[in-house]
């Protein structure tokens, strides 16, 4: 995780490229993004390494500006996302095969953020990069009637990938240990056996064939700001803005504990978490676009053999 320079200033620093891991430092900041070298050559730790949550890290001290892992520039890390689009497609297609012909496996993608954090655009920059018909969306509000007459994880079961899919989830089971905590919706004794019933819940979502990717972005309270006021002065996102975002913002420190419990209990090796900082909207959608690549990868699928005779069908086909 990239570290913060400092704690506690009021001005953020406007260069944090210093602040990140010690392998990225060791391209000097004014050098020249190398024309030749391949684009993800720029990744100097692996997004999944350099993003991992490794559990006692201290929250507080993430620096939302930073770029952990990219030694690249943004007119690099923009290149690679398109780069990466005809890559992550052809993955997400042979996944997509794979669940048609009778296998059994998926991915579910997990966002997680405050508002403004960018959930919106990575669903639409990253994840929009692949076959709308093999994704299944979800977003999780606030529980409807119906949804509250069921257990909390009765619309999250609802809603996980059936096999062949990319499932995404704009928040999350995890809200109950998350809004559900902050603002006291459930007595301290019901919320905290919470950590224990997601555990389990993904253990058997996992077992079941789902690969579970699970990010959580950071934007720093000045960015998260910027972006509420830019819902404000526009009207094309007065849509997005709901008058609760400023009490969430009041209650930041009480977030930033629960986050920090959230990542440190719920991150498990069937589904670990990956801490994002999202100021830099370019830096996150691409490091989420290579997580997902190295999911799918991961898999492993081949594309489906043929369960015809295909000279006979190329006979057919020439004769009809
Ligand atoms: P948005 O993502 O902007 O559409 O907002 C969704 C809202 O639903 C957020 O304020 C969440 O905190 C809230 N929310 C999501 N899950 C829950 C839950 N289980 N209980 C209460 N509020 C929730
Ligand atoms: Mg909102």
């Amino acid at each position: 995780m990239a570290k913060k320079p400092e704690k506690a200033k009021p001005e953020k620093a406007k260069r944090p490229e210093k602040a990140q891991r010690p392998d990225s430092a060791k391209q000097p900041e004014n050098a020249k993004p190398d024309k030749a070298a391949k684009p993800d050559t720029l990744w100097k730790t692996p997004a999944d390494e350099a993003l991992r949550w490794v559990r006692g890290t201290d929250l507080s001290t993430l620096d939302e500006t930073s770029t952990p892992g990219w030694a690249g520039k943004r007119a690099d890390g923009e290149a690679l996302l398109a780069a990466r689009a005809p890559q992550l497609a052809e993955l997400q297609e042979r996944l997509f095969a794979h669940g048609r012909t009778g296998g059994d496996r998926s991915v579910l993608l997990v966002l997680q953020g405050l508002d403004t954090s960018g959930k919106g655009g990575i669903v639409r920059h990253a994840v929009g990069m692949v076959d709308p018909q093999g994704v299944q969306h979800r977003g999780f509000g606030v529980p409807t009637e119906e949804e509250r007459e069921h257990d909390y994880l009765w619309r999250v079961r609802n809603a996980l990938p059936r096999p062949g899919y990319l499932g995404v989830f704009d928040r999350s089971h995890h809200e109950q240990v998350l809004v559900v905590r902050v603002d006291r919706l459930e007595p301290v004794r019901t919320w905290r056996k919470h950590f224990r019933e997601l555990n389990d819940f993904e253990a058997e979502v996992a077992a079941s064939g789902t690969l579970i990717v699970k990010v959580a972005l950071f934007v720093s309270p000045d960015e998260q700001k910027k972006r509420l006021a830019e819902r404000l002065d526009r009207p094309d996102k007065h849509w997005k803005y709901n008058p609760s975002d400023i009490d969430v913002r009041e209650k930041l420190p009480q977030y930033l504990a629960a986050y920090q419990e959230m990542l440190d209990r719920t991150s498990t090796p069937v589904a670990p978490w990956y801490a994002v900082p999202a100021d830099r909207k370019w830096y996150a959608r691409l490091a989420v676009t290579e997580l997902l690549t190295g999911a799918l990868r991961s898999l492993d699928l081949d594309w489906p053999p043929a369960t015809f005779d295909i000279e006979a069908e190329k006979a057919r086909l020439a004769a009809s």
